[in-house]
This record gives structure tokens, sequence and C-alpha cells, in this order.
């Protein structure tokens, strides 16, 4: 028997694992397949991989000897010690210039740890962020990896062939940079995406309560919004959401408990922006109205006994207003992804990251939750200025909040009129404000500072400069 190596091993045949390697058999390579419960792998062979190349392995040392070098080894294993159990494993079975690539939901701080541990040992090492969920997995995820970077001529060809494409086939997926920087930026992605939901919910709540509009006018409102700058998959599915009807014929929608579920990386996303002092406050608010929607029965509570505004009833243009609603979503974005993007500006200071930006907006672009046309224009805007501090300073981002702006006040004060939350709406509208003021009130708070503690503060006619004063004594 005559056999050929296989160009690539992935351990971890749960639905990820699976999909992606059937995605790799599409384009061509071979796959070595392997699972810690080993009868998985049998299971995987005679189903799902009946007929492809895929091969199977009996144990670690088995896969091993049956790749090609240097060795290429992806896992998508539970985040956490299962990583570190099989990389332990791995270690006494390769050699100098074979590759380990963790394809999981790792914390960005452990893909960097596990970075320096395999450099000493001579081993390469890439923790890649994979989004898509099992179907990008199986037909084109965004693909973030990042970690020791000589690895990546090794892995592009397969990392890049597998990815979704956008445009005129362009990859999703691109090297992001040293370390934990691909968890990073997947860790980013994912706060993004649960401050791109929270927003549509609000356009939702302020269509559904404050306009008074039903489920298909609701969907047609998506499905038309779909074509314009909103033009993504979450806009789509939620179309799709509002239309779709329960067996008994009756919107399945409204039947659904409002308690909102989280498995944590928004939270890292919201714990890393204040790690690091940057003001993300939408992705923040974002995972707040996750956890006020679980306190339900605290809230069916509370309806009981706090009122709201009475008698307030909209009674202006319905058509003008849900366009504001459409621009007050859109101006709330460009928000969210300024602020997504600060984030990553600050981890790369922080880390000594050199971050592709245009890159990552191409990596979003397609395969992934957050996919829109919209992180096509982000891509432009760092193709026209590759080290753009804030995307609210690119011309076509300034543009666009400023077409937005008097929709995107009217909708956050009517919201407020009729008592809608709007959490996200109102934070992003905030930043905004505050973003542009060359002065803030902060003057106040640091003779506040001053005067009980002593912190001292600096003259505006003499920055740098710290000086206290005895706010009690006579001047
Ligand atoms: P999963 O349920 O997270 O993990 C199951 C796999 O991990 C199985 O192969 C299992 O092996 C193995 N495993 C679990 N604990 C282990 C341990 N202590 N030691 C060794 N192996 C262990 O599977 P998944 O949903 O396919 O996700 C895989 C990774 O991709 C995760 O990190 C996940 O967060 C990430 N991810 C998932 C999605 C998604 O949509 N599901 C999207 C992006 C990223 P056994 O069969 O032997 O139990």
């Amino acid at each position: 028997l005559i056999f050929s190596l296989a160009d690539i091993a992935l351990i971890g045949l749960a639905v990820m694992g699976q999909n992606l390697i059937m995605n790799m058999n599409d384009h061509g390579f071979v796959v070595c397949a392997y699972n810690r419960t080993v009868s998985k792998v049998h299971d995987f062979l005679q189903n799902e991989a009946k007929g492809s190349k895929v091969v199977g392995a009996e144990s670690l040392e088995d896969m091993v000897s049956k790749l090609k070098k240097p060795r290429r080894i992806i896992l998508l294993v539970k985040a956490g010690q299962a990583v570190d159990d099989f990389i332990d494993k791995l270690v006494p079975l390769l050699q100098a210039g074979d590759i380990v690539i963790d394809g999981g939901n790792s914390e960005y701080r452990d893909t960097t740890r596990r970075c320096k541990s395999l450099k000493e040992k001579g081993l390469l090492f890439v923790g890649s962020g994979v989004s898509g969920g099992e179907e990008g997995a199986r037909y084109g995820p965004s693909l973030m990896p990042g970690g020791h970077k000589e690895a990546w001529p090794h892995i592009k060809d397969i990392f890049q062939s597998i990815a979704a494409k956008v445009g005129t086939g362009e990859p999703c997926c691109d090297w992001v940079g040293d370390e934990g920087a691909g968890h990073f930026v997947k860790m980013v992605h994912n706060g993004i995406e649960y401050g791109d939901m929270q927003l549509i919910c609000e356009a939702y709540h302020l269509m559904k309560d404050v306009l008074g509009m039903d489920h298909d006018e609701m969907a047609q409102a998506f499905d038309s919004w779909n074509k314009t700058e909103l033009d993504s998959f979450l806009i789509e599915i939620t179309a799709n959401i509002l239309k779709y009807k329960d067996a008994d014929g009756t919107h399945l929608l409204p039947k659904i408990r409002d308690s909102a579920g989280q498995k944590g990386t928004g939270k890292w996303t919201a714990i890393s922006a204040l790690e690091y002092g940057t003001p993300v406050t939408l992705i923040g608010e974002a995972v707040f109205a996750r956890c006020l929607s679980s306190l339900k029965e605290e809230r069916v509570q509370a309806s009981r006994s706090l009122s709201g505004p009475q008698g307030v009833k909209f009674n202006g243009n319905k058509a003008a207003f849900l366009e504001d609603i459409r621009k007050a979503l859109y101006a709330s974005k460009i928000i969210s992804y300024a602020q997504g993007f600060m984030l990553l500006r600050q981890a790369a200071k922080e880390f000594g990251w050199t971050l592709n930006y245009g890159a990552i907006a191409l990596m979003w672009r397609g395969g992934c939750i957050i996919r829109s046309v919209f992180l096509g224009k982000i891509k432009e805007a760092f193709d026209r200025d590759a080290d753009l501090q804030n995307l609210l300073l690119d011309n076509f981002f300034s543009n666009a909040v400023q077409d937005c702006q008097e929709s995107w006040r009217r909708t956050v004060c009517a919201g407020v009129q009729h008592g809608i939350p709007m959490p996200c709406f109102t934070t992003a509208l905030s930043f905004y404000d505050g973003y542009r003021h060359d002065m803030l009130p902060a003057n106040l708070l640091q003779a506040q500072r001053d005067y009980f503690g002593a912190h001292t503060y600096e003259l505006l006619s003499n920055p740098g400069h710290y000086i206290h004063t005895n706010w009690t004594g006579h001047g």
C-alpha cells in the first residue's frame, strides 16, 4: 500500500471540526482526522467523510506519522484546558518547525502564553479566530490567524482557499499579527456582533411600540433596509425571523421569552475596553442589555409598580420616522465600529502588535455573522489612510454621520418620550457628542478631584504642569 501523506491534521470532530475538514477536502487538501474519543473518527469516516480523501488516525502518534513536513495540526476542541492538554501531548511527537494551530474560541492571553511556550520548544503556534458558525466552517468562514508569523507561508494557501470570498474573490482571511492578535480580533468581532444585534433590537422595539407596526410591516422594513447601507446578514435574518410563522399560522417571534443568553465573548470585549481605558461604550451597553433582559421575573414584578410616560402617542409621519430609525441605526453602527477599531488600536499599542486594520475589515466582510457591505466601506477608509486614527475622521464616515444626525437625534428624543429603552442608540449619540467636543466638563471633575483628594490639575494654558489649589482657603 502506498500512502500519500496528509497536508494537514485536524483534532476535534465536533460540528466545527467536521465541517472545516470537509471544507478543506473540497478544496483539494488531504486531511487527517483525529478526536479524543477515537470512535468518533470511525463514525466520521463512515458517514460525513465517506467517499472523500479524508484519512483517520487511531492515536496522536499515528496522526503525526501521516503528515507532510513541516507538520500542520489544527485543534478545534473546547477552549481552555483541552487545548493545553493536547499541546502537551503533541510537543514530544513534533519536530522543530512543525505548526500547531488553535482554531477554537480561546482567550487571547492564553494564545500569547502558548506562543511563548511553544517557541521555547522550537515549534510554531498560531491562534486563529474562526467565525461563521457551522455553516461558515463548512462553506467559507472568516479566519483571523495570529501568532508566529513564520508559520503563515506554510498555512496561507489552505487558510485562504477555505475562507469565505468577497468581491472579486478576495479571501476573508489574512495574517492578523503576533501572539494572541488573531484571537483578540475575533473577540472584538464577537463584541461588535453583540452591538449590531442590540441595535437591531432597539430599532424593532421602536417600530413595534412607537409606530405600532405589525410583523409583516416590520419584515418589509428590514427587507428594504437590506437594500441600503445597512445591507448585512443580521438585517437579512431579522426580516426572515419577523416573517416566520408557527405551524398554527401565527408569528413565532412574540412567543419567544425575552431573556437573552451569552457565552462571554461580548463580556470579554467590554472587560478589555475597561482594562485598556478605551470608551467602547456601545458593546458594553449591549452586554448590559442582555444582563437586564435576563432579569425577566424581576422586570415582570417591576412592571406592575413602575410606570413610564403617560398618554404619549405618536402622531407624526410614520414613513418619515421609520427612515429616522434607519438612520439612527446606521449612525450608531458607525460609532460601534469606530469604537471597536479604537480598541484594536489600543491593544496594538499595549502589546506592540502591528495590525492591518483594512485587512481586518476585509476578514469580517464575509463569512461571519457581522458580514456586511458596510465593512467594505471600512476597508476602503483604511485603504485611503492605513493610519487612520478614528473611523469618524474619515470623510465618508463623517459625512454619513452628518447625513444621519438629525434623524438620529429625533429618534432618540421620540424613544425617550415614549419610554423605550435604547441603551445602544443613546450611548452612541453621547459618544459622538463627547468625541466632537473640544471642551468637556472634565475641568470640573479635575477640580473636584483636587478639592477632596489633592490630585492636582493642569491649566489649559500650561499642560503637563500639575498644580494644587487650597480650595477652602482664601484665594
Ligand atoms: P465543542 O463542543 O466546543 O468541543 C467538542 C470537542 O472538544 C470534541 O472534539 C471533544 O472531544 C473535544 N474536547 C472537549 N473537552 C476535551 C478535553 N478535556 N480534552 C480533549 N478534548 C476535549 O465543539 P465545537 O462547537 O465544534 O467548537 C470547537 C471550538 O470552536 C470551540 O473552541 C468553540 O468555541 C469554537 N467555535 C465554535 C463555533 C460554533 O458555532 N460552534 C464557532 C466558532 C468557534 P470528545 O469528542 O472526545 O468529547
